[in-house]
Formats: C-alpha cells, sequence, structure tokens
C-alpha cells in the first residue's frame, strides 16, 4: 500500500544528530538557537522561538498576548483539535465560524458576524497547506484591534500574494513526524515584535531570564538540541520536498478525471505548498476508500468530525453553526502527495481514483 505520509529522514538527520550527541550539550542549546535563526528567516520574520510542539505554539502564543478566561477566540470548525483546544486550553472559548466551500478555510465573510465585545483575537488556519484568505482577516483584525494567531502547522513555505505564512500576524508551525518539515516532534512560533518574542521565551522556559530567577508563571516546553539538529536537516530541504509535492498534486489534478471526484481548490493568490492532497467524493465515501485502499492506494481522513460535533466540544456546550464543515467531513478522502512518491505510484493513485465505482453519485454543484 502506498502510505498516505512517510517522513524522508537521510544521512544529513542521523549525522547532524551524532554530532549533538557527542557535543555535549544535548538539551536545548545552540543548535536551538542557530535552527530559530534559519526558520525565522524562511518566514521572513524577526524572530523565532522553538518550542517542543505545534499545540505549546498555539497555548503560547495565546498566553503571550494574555488571552484567558472570559475572552474569545474566532476560529475555524475544520481543523486537528490541537486548535480549538489550545484555546480552551488558557481559558478562553473558542468561537467557530464555517468555512468556505473551495479552499476548506475559515470563511472570511462570516467572521464580522461573530466579533463581541470579548473577541481578542482570530486563529484562522492554513489547511492542508493552503494559506487562509489573509487579506481581509488581517483588515479584520486591524479595524476590531484583534490579534492574529495562524495555525502554520500544516503550511511551512506557504504565502498568500507572495507574502509567507507566519509573517501575517503571530505564526505556530508544528514539525511533528508527518508534517512537511519535521523534527520528530517540535514547534515554532514567529512574530516581528521583539516584546513579544521576549515574552514567549520567558513563558517557554519558566519565566527565567536569568538562571533561577523566575520573573513570572511559565512551563517547560523547550527544543531540544537534538531535534534541532534534526529540523535544521530538513529545513535545508524544505524548498526541494515543497516543489516535489506541488508537482506531485499537479500530476494528480492534471490526471484525476472523474464525475463524482473534486480535486482541490488553490486560489490564484496562494503558494499551496500541499500538507495533504485532498479529494472530495460525492457519493458513498466509505466504499470509495474500500476500492482505493484494495488498489494499493493508501488515504486519510482529515478530519472526520468537525471540532464542535467532537465529544468534548458537545460535553461543553460550546455551539456552533457550521453547515459547510459539516458536509464536507463526510466527502473529503486524503490521497498520498509526499515527496517519495515515485512516478509509478502517482499514476496508480490517478488510476485508482478514476476506476472508482461510486454508487448515488450526483451531479457536482
Ligand atoms: C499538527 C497540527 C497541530 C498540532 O501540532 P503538534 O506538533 O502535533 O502538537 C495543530 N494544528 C494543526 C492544523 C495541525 O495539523
Amino acid at each position: 500500500m502506498i502510505p498516505v505520509a512517510r517522513p524522508l529522514i537521510g544521512r544529513e538527520e542521523e549525522e547532524a544528530v551524532l554530532a549533538v550527541l557527542r557535543s555535549g550539550i544535548i538539551a536545548q542549546g545552540p543548535e536551538v538557537e542557530r535552527f530559530e535563526a534559519e526558520f525565522a528567516a524562511l518566514c521572513g520574520t524577526r524572530y523565532a522561538v522553538a518550542v517542543m510542539n505545534g499545540t505549546t505554539a498555539l497555548y503560547l502564543a495565546l498566553l503571550a498576548h494574555n488571552i484567558g478566561p472570559g475572552d474569545e477566540v474566532i476560529t475555524t470548525p475544520f481543523s486537528f483539535i490541537a486548535t480549538a483546544n489550545s484555546i480552551l486550553m488558557t481559558g478562553a472559548t473558542p468561537v467557530f465560524v464555517d468555512i468556505d466551500p473551495q479552499t476548506y478555510n475559515i470563511n472570511p465573510d462570516l467572521i464580522a458576524a461573530a466579533i463581541t465585545s470579548r473577541t481578542r483575537a482570530i486563529m484562522p488556519v492554513h489547511l492542508y497547506g493552503q494559506p487562509a484568505d489573509m487579506t481581509p482577516i488581517m483588515e479584520l483584525a486591524r479595524r476590531y484591534h484583534l490579534a492574529v494567531i495562524e495555525d502554520a502547522a500544516q503550511a511551512i513555505g506557504a504565502t498568500d500574494h507572495g507574502k509567507p505564512v507566519g509573517s501575517f500576524g503571530v505564526g505556530c508551525f508544528s514539525l511533528y513526524a508527518t508534517k512537511n518539515v519535521t523534527s520528530g516532534e517540535g514547534g515554532m512560533i514567529t512574530t516581528n515584535d521583539p516584546a513579544l518574542a521576549d515574552r514567549l521565551r520567558l513563558l517557554r522556559s519558566h519565566g527565567s531570564r536569568v538562571r533561577y530567577y523566575h520573573e513570572l508563571l511559565g512551563y517547560n516546553f523547550r527544543m531540544t538540541d537534538i531535534q534541532a539538529a534534526i529540523g535544521r536537516a530538513q529545513l535545508k530541504k524544505c524548498e526541494r520536498f515543497t516543489a516535489q509535492r506541488i508537482a506531485n498534486a499537479a500530476f494528480l489534478s492534471a490526471h484525476i478525471r472523474h464525475p463524482a471526484v473534486i480535486t482541490p481548490f488553490a486560489r490564484p493568490e496562494v503558494r499551496h505548498v500541499f500538507h495533504q492532497y485532498t479529494i472530495r467524493v460525492i457519493g458513498n465515501r466509505d466504499s470509495a476508500i474500500k476500492q482505493l485502499n484494495a488498489a494499493g492506494v493508501g488515504t486519510a481522513i482529515f478530519y472526520p468530525l468537525p471540532i464542535p460535533q467532537q465529544p468534548l466540544y458537545r460535553k461543553l456546550g460550546i455551539e456552533a453553526e457550521t453547515p459547510v464543515a459539516d458536509r464536507i467531513a463526510q466527502e473529503i478522502i486524503a490521497l498520498p502527495v509526499h515527496p517519495a512518491l515515485s512516478n509509478d505510484e502517482l499514476h496508480q493513485i490517478a488510476a485508482a481514483v478514476n476506476a472508482l465505482a461510486v454508487s448515488e453519485s450526483v451531479a457536482i454543484a
């Protein structure tokens, strides 16, 4: 079976880790600092702050803005649970705004109606590697004095109107094993604001600037030099990996021809980095997945249940009307698009989709 994700670890990563292990400094040290500088350069920001994973990146970005109980943060219902959970962790309330039916990202036209006197921030997600529509989002943020915390976990290297994600507001990245660039587990927060970067560093490490003196309540959310060494080796390959993902996606979209299948839509203004290549199948999805798997094509569903429908959110009584997300969640299937795919495998994936026998297929709206 062609896997839907495959971490690409080579000699460079192996050698970099060995060098750190032999250096005598294995926790947060000079490798983390170098990784931060290189990551900031890639995102076009002044600062990057490394943390242990993408979830803590989101959580600390919210805390650094003093967001907490009584506050509301506007976000998308169609994402990994960590997006909205980071808001819950602070004691604030996530407010869900439905998605655009073409990009599956938060619909900017619906945001204004969700803003209240308690709203403190907007947290868009650049889902599957496609930037959310940042121009109207930044305009709303300016008008209503809101922070923008970008969940860029899936979108390293993506741009909107030529501007890198993570440089619009505060960027939160994940370096989890299956993300486009990995350090095993890891996270990064990008910003141009020196005071915010300083606060993030304090929060990351027990509120301590000088060892054993503590200014505020912080955590131990640090990245190790071992992780940073892997991340630095990966970052050097980021552009090559990304170009290959984009080429693979272009191949699939050019070769998939099926009346009941919708291939991904990319806004013309963006560079979509295809963390996922997600088709919509109008008809019986379970049957389509069985057929694809039988043809040797691995699949995944990101995500089967919109966040407001999750048992946790039901229990909390957080209500949201998100009919578009509810529908899309039942129709999407992620196909392999990672840079390790061979030409034969790409042909095999497209052929398997084109051969789908989809029951109850209806005209695509
Ligand atoms: C992966 C991911 C996260 C969380 O990152 P971790 O490093 O796994 O904590 C958050 N949001 C989105 C959209 C993600 O894909």
